[in-house]
């Protein structure tokens, strides 16, 4: 199994999920490989040519490009337009998935934190703030808000939410939290220490949870000021160990 992505040294997908095949007695190794956009199609038929592999996760940027490049997608996989991870089918095909929502819910519940009739502010609507909305409305969210920089994106991820589940449990608005909201920052604001908050610190409260979606820095400065101000937060670390598990068991499935 291999992780692309650009960059890729960052990657903990291999160290969380080898340790998973091994206890499962699997005979499946995964290894970072560093792809550039440039380069994904010839990479992409090169992996297709490989029998023995059974399948990659895909981080930034191409998890929207293997939409199209996949030959068959699942339903949440299509239904998010990003593929996370891709697994080799019996008849050879590639085929896309999508676990970072429900990766993110696992997460998010394995620490004891309510999502359940909750409202939800979402900072950011990327291909990662869309696989989470999904997940959290399903995991019986009361309302969410979403913010985004580009606001059209914004409203267009509501719109699709709304459209997917037939009622309107989303919208877009400003970065300003409700009373015992869990704040998600699902841009990628705080990979880097010079970025800015994705949104006013001052504004989160103890009652609410914020939640982070990046897992390096485990603690990115917004999840330290939230912490500081008493906030339950929750790393982006979760949303990995969330998913590695249902990953290992998914490849397993066929090639375990
Ligand atoms: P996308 O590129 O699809 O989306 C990026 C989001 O961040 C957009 O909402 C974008 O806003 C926003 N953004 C980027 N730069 C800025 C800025 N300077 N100011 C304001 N907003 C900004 O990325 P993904 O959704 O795929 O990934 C987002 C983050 O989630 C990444 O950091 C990634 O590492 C993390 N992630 C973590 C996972 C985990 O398991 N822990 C799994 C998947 C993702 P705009 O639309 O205006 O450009």
């Amino acid at each position: 199994m291999g992780v692309i992505g650009d960059p890729i040294a960052q990657a903990k997908t291999p160290g969380a999920i080898n340790p998973l095949f091994a206890a499962r007695g699997a005979d499946i190794a995964c290894i970072p490989l560093h792809v550039p956009a440039s380069d994904l199609l010839t990479i992409w038929a090169g992996l297709k040519a490989m029998p023995n592999l059974v399948g990659f996760g895909i981080t930034l940027p191409h998890k929207q490009t293997a939409v199209d490049l996949c030959d068959s997608l699942d339903p949440v996989a299509a239904r998010v337009g990003a593929v996370n991870v891709v697994r080799r089918e019996r008849d050879g095909s590639f085929r896309g998935y999508q676990f970072d929502g429900k990766g993110f819910v696992r997460g998010l519940l394995a620490e004891g934190i309510v999502i359940e009739d909750r409202n939800v502010l979402l900072v950011g609507a990327g291909g990662a703030a869309v696989a989470i909305a999904f997940a959290l409305v399903e995991a019986g969210a009361r309302g969410i808000t979403v913010s985004n920089r580009t606001t059209d994106k914004a409203e267009a991820l509501a719109e699709t939410v709304n459209a997917g589940f037939g009622r309107s449990v989303a919208k877009a608005g400003k970065a300003v939290p409700e009373s015992g909201a869990l704040v998600v920052n699902a841009t990628s604001l705080g990979l880097k220490e010079t970025d800015a908050l994705p949104l006013d610190a001052g504004l989160l409260r103890p009652a609410m949870t914020f939640a982070e979606v990046i897992a390096q820095p485990e603690t990115t400065p917004l999840l330290s000021l939230a912490e500081k101000r008493g906030v339950q937060v929750h790393s982006g670390i979760h949303m990995i160990t969330g998913q590695v598990g249902l990953i290992a068991d998914h490849l397993c499935e066929l090639w375990g």
